[in-house]
């Protein structure tokens, strides 16, 4: 695949002599720098806030409407994998959200009935220096608050708090509504209003997420939780009949993060249900005492509902396009909401470049996009299937991981780690 990043393009205007057959050219001369956009993004969540630090790098200016009264520092873990430590770095925000980070030496993958480990997946530096960037985790706080504390310092992001967005207009000047009735003409709309999008229905109406049929709980516990005899410096991947649980370290290693997936009916309304342990030790019968030991560690556990889109091809219409969750969430099982989003930033960013056509931008963003994040989502949603697995399906599976090199395993994960979506070729 070949992607391409866009040049910040200048009018060069170079006046010359003629004479006797020989053009002179006198060189250099100023460039004449086309004027740059004003954007308004709706959303300040990873894409939103992603989107104009990207585009703040090549000259635009950005006004970014959230709804929430200040940034929402709820939410749980998020695994950053080579590909969305390469985005940060670019964007200039590791060098502070590194030290929150934690660094995972390896994935334990286990069976949760049994407890017995079936496979190990290495993340240490012979993985960083395969894939360019290193892997690691954070809670999502940790990486809002580095993006945040990124668009404060910037003097051409202007962030709204308490401002929701109604609705939007693609025209000459592109239509921000807010629900007071206000509105803002820009050059270009970004919607990033995360998965339940209302912009997306003006967009792309009849998207609708899709309820995956599971149920995700999460919480945090001290990191003197995790249980002796359970390697700290893993993320763990439990696998039961019908459910999953991951786990691992995070906030400098301060705090466990905890969050399973289930098979079971989901309350819809929002990220923070409120669940009980119980409900989830009923829906893990079986699982070995270790494991028992991680659930029963939280005082209190939150909930929410399993739920992707399906994936569609109409990102925008005129200068309104959709970013992140918006236009492609998928289920949590490759870890990749988060880096989808982050790639987005940059590659809108260096598609629009100087922001010399829009429209021809935008085209190219939804086709270097589209195929990836559809592979993302198809991929994410096999992974609850066999992560899921039951009875004799179980087994083989069970077979096939201890059998199958980590390496190997990890190999299969290259066309996520190792391409670099908005430029030239691949890392
Ligand atoms: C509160 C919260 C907690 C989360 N917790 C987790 C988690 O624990 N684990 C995990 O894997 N993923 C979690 N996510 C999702 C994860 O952050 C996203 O999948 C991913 O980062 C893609 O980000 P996004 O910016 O596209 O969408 P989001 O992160 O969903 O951000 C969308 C933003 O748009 C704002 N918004 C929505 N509608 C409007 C409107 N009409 N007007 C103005 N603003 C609007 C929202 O308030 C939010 O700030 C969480 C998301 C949120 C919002």
């Amino acid at each position: 695949m070949c992607y391409w990043r866009e040049q910040p393009a200048r009018t060069l205007v170079l006046p010359f002599l003629y004479r006797k057959g020989k053009v002179i050219v006198f060189w250099p001369l100023r460039p004449q720098r086309k004027s740059e956009l004003h954007i308004s993004i709706a959303g300040a969540g990873i894409a939103g806030l992603a989107c104009a630090i990207a585009l703040g790098q090549n000259g635009h200016s950005s006004t970014i409407f959230e709804q929430a009264a200040r940034l929402e520092t709820i939410g749980a873990g998020l695994q950053l994998g080579p590909n969305a430590v390469r985005v940060l770095k670019d964007l200039g925000v590791w060098e502070s959200l590194e030290k929150h980070c934690c660094a995972p030496a390896r994935i334990r993958i286990c069976d949760a009935n049994n407890g017995k480990q079936l496979s190990v997946l290495e993340l240490g530096d012979s993985f960083a220096k395969k894939f360019g960037s290193p892997y690691r985790v954070a809670h999502r706080a940790d990486l809002i608050n580095a993006l945040a504390q990124a668009v404060s310092g910037n003097d051409s992001i202007n962030l709204v708090n308490n401002c929701r967005i109604a609705g939007l207009e693609p025209g000459e000047r592109a239509r921000l509504k807010t629900v007071s009735g206000d509105v803002h003409d820009s050059d270009l709309v970004i919607a990033a209003d995360g998965f339940r999008s209302p912009l997306r229905s003006q967009i792309a109406p009849g998207n609708d997420p899709r309820l995956s049929g599971e149920t995700m709980y999460r919480a945090l516990a001290p990191a003197s939780a995790l249980p002796a005899g359970l390697d700290p410096d893993a993320v763990y991947l439990w696998l039961a009949p019908g459910a999953h649980v991951v786990h691992y370290l995070v906030s400098g290693g301060r705090r466990l993060n905890i969050v399973a997936s289930v098979e079971q009916p989901a309350d819809q309304s929002g990220w923070n249900n409120i669940a009980s342990r119980d409900d989830l030790l009923t829906a893990l019968p079986g699982a070995a005492i270790a494991l028992r030991n991680v659930l029963s560690a939280p005082e209190s556990w939150l909930a929410w509902a399993g739920v992707d889109l399906n994936p569609f091809t109409t990102w925008s219409a005129s200068n309104c396009v959709l970013v992140g969750d918006a236009a492609h969430a998928s289920l949590p099982y490759l870890a990749q909401g988060a880096a989808m989003a982050l790639e987005d930033a940059a590659c809108l960013a260096a598609c629009l470049g100087a922001g010399d056509n829009v429209s021809r931008s935008i085209a190219r963003y939804e086709a270097q996009r589209q195929p990836r994040t559809t592979r993302i989502i198809e991929e994410s949603r096999r992974n609850a299937r066999i992560y899921h697995m039951r009875g004799s399906m179980a087994q083989v599976r069970n077979l096939t991981l201890k059998s199958l090199p980590g390496s190997m395993q990890l190999q299969r994960l290259s066309w996520i780690y190792a391409t670099h979506p908005y430029h030239d070729s691949p890392a």
